[in-house]
């Protein structure tokens, strides 16, 4: 239930509101705006008319229950974006961010090439993995602590925050020691131990799609987070499975789009991980700004080839500076019928008028 307070309401009527919520058997999550406040009750086994009762208690403007499964992530609770800020970079914001670095991290000199180039390009978050979620137990598993400690090292060089991998829940205290934001892998998506773990960690979370994972379990293994405290979480669209098999999983562009309007979390997508095709990388990029991605995490490595993991799907050091390059450029043109005034429009409009700069 969502209990909306009026914009006058006074901070011992908010009070009086999250105690009756916390009486009632809920949990009271509050939300300061600019202009009103808004408690939500969250919970399965409280006393729902007792709630619904709240409607008559000083400063509560309206009581209304939340229709999605999820409930803090929705935007029913929270009508404005969120921005997660990870190490001084704002994500959810007007500008879309880019996390780049290799799959795994493999040595000092190939992170901190890569780390130097992505960063040159205007990347603005490296990325790299410490321990490796790997499907066959015989492939290179991660260089863990040594790689965070790389991770670290080139992070103060750079002054690029890092985000890399946890895979277990006893690993969350040493990994939240090195990096400014920790990921869950598409194969833990709905580990909830770890999710659980990581509802307490100070750190922001990036949350992948699991590969079989419905919109609504994606969005439900986000609110363990935000349930169990943690609010800065970013989604990532990373590909699903679906019959095709030219590419390594199906990029869902739809969903990015959907997630943005049910739910206030910033949404980035890994292109690396959807098409498994370096060739594919930048083309996906560029649909997931023009549906509205938030951002970007993109595999670089400096020898693609020599990769330990993920090389067929890692662009090489030029060709992300290429990529970034094109950003700049717009999507397309639109191709008009000469002789139709457009709304709004002058008579005489040049041909650049035309130009649809979606990105
Ligand atoms: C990765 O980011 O290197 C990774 C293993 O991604 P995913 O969990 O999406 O497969
Ligand atoms: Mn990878």
């Amino acid at each position: 239930m969502v209990i909306t307070m009026s914009t006058h309401a006074s901070a011992e009527q908010v009070s009086h509101v999250v105690e009756r919520v916390n009486e009632c058997g809920y949990k009271a999550h509050v939300i300061r705006g600019a202009s009103r406040t808004v408690v939500g009750a969250v919970g399965s086994s409280g006393r729902r008319n007792e709630i619904e009762a709240l409607r008559a208690a000083p400063g509560v403007e309206s009581v209304v229950p939340i229709a999605q499964p999820f409930k803090l992530v929705s935007r029913e609770f929270r009508s404005e974006r969120t921005i997660v800020e990870v190490g001084g970079v704002a994500i959810g914001g007007r500008e879309a961010v880019v996390m780049a670095g290799p799959c795994s991290v493999e040595s000092r000199e190939q992170l901190f090439e890569t780390a130097h180039a992505v960063r040159s390009a205007g990347a603005s978050m490296l990325r790299g993995g410490a321990y490796k979620p790997r499907t066959s137990p015989y492939d290179f598993q991660g260089l863990g602590l040594d790689a965070l400690r790389l991770l670290q090292e080139a992070s103060r060089e750079t002054g690029l925050p890092i985000v890399t991998e946890v895979m277990s829940e006893t690993d969350v205290e040493l990994v939240a020691e090195y990096a400014d934001m920790l990921q869950v892998g598409a194969r833990n998506m709905q580990n909830f131990a770890l999710l659980r773990r990581l509802a307490r960690t100070p750190r922001p979370v990036l949350l992948k799609r699991g590969p079989s994972a419905t919109i609504k379990e994606w969005l439900l293994a986000a609110e363990y987070l935000l349930a169990g405290g943690n609010t800065d979480v970013v989604l990532c669209e990373r590909g699903i499975k679906t019959f095709e098999t030219e590419t390594r999983n199906t990029l869902d562009l739809a969903a990015v789009a959907l997630v943005r309007e049910v739910a206030h979390l910033p949404v980035v997508v890994d292109p690396s991980h959807a098409t498994g095709r370096r060739d594919l990388v930048p083309a996906a990029s560029r649909a997931a700004l023009a549906v509205g991605a938030d951002g970007l995490m993109v595999e670089v490595h400096p020898c693609p080839e020599r990769a330990l993991s993920d090389g067929p799907q890692s662009l090489d050091l030029e060709g992300f500076a290429r990529m970034m390059e094109s950003f700049e450029e717009p999507v397309r043109r639109i191709a008009r019928s000469p002789n139709v005034a457009r709304p709004g429009a002058g008579a005489s409009h040049t041909a650049d008028e035309d130009v649809c700069e979606l990105v």
